[in-house]
């Protein structure tokens, strides 16, 4: 049952229009099915663009803002609630630990640094909830393609593969990570091994 999710993108405004207005439809479509959103946060870019469209829609949304970056990300009061942390160890973890899965749609250096790292505590066991991939515009098409990649090299394992549950749409998307079966992970990390 996915309850809450966290929503992992970019913080920049794009030139093409349709990145801000994917982001508002991402965070309408979570609020219309009950689903909360866990985010960063901030106001900026898709970011403010989820939340915006999730709050309009009558959704619950939960920013987590590391104190360095409340002014700089502009700090998002109309949340549902606002969570500011120490740093940005601290709100990955809040990320994990108040979501029942992620999606990430497109972004930057930071979304691709959250991402992964749901991966990865997905491989370690830190959490055994689904990663989701938003691939709308084919913005994720090289993404998925080095993922499939490692795997063939043989630094991803054969069975981690398909932690990454990647779909064009949203509906589809979430159809997918509903059903997911939690991958064999390699350890049981807990919160003080991370
Ligand atoms: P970006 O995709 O680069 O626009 O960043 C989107 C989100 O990732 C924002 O919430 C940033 O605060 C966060 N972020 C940026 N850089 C990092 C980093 N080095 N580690 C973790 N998160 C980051």
């Amino acid at each position: 049952m996915m309850k809450r999710l966290a929503v992992y993108c970019g913080s920049a405004s794009p030139a093409d229009p349709r990145y801000l207005e994917l982001a508002r439809e991402v965070g309408a479509g979570l609020a219309e099915r009950g689903i909360g959103v866990v985010y960063g946060g901030g106001r900026l870019g898709l970011m403010g663009a989820v939340a915006s469209g999730a709050l309009d829609a009558g959704g619950e949304v939960i920013g987590i803002i590391p104190e360095a970056l409340a002014s700089s990300e502009v700090a998002n009061h109309d949340c549902t609630e606002l969570h500011t942390v120490s740093g940005m160890h601290e709100r990955k973890q809040k990320f994990t630990d108040l979501s029942d899965g992620f999606v990430t749609i497109p972004g930057g250096v930071g979304t691709m640094d959250e991402l992964w790292e749901a991966v990865s505590w997905a491989q370690l066991g830190y959490h055994d909830n689904p990663v989701g991939l938003l691939n709308a515009f084919g913005f994720y098409d090289h993404l998925i393609a080095f993922n499939a990649h490692m795997a063939s090299v043989g630094f991803v394992r054969p069975a981690h593969q398909n932690i990454i549950i990647a779909e064009d749409t949203l509906s589809a998307l979430l159809e997918k990570m509903a059903s997911y079966q939690p991958h064999t992970p390699i350890f049981k990390m807990k919160a003080s091994d991370l």
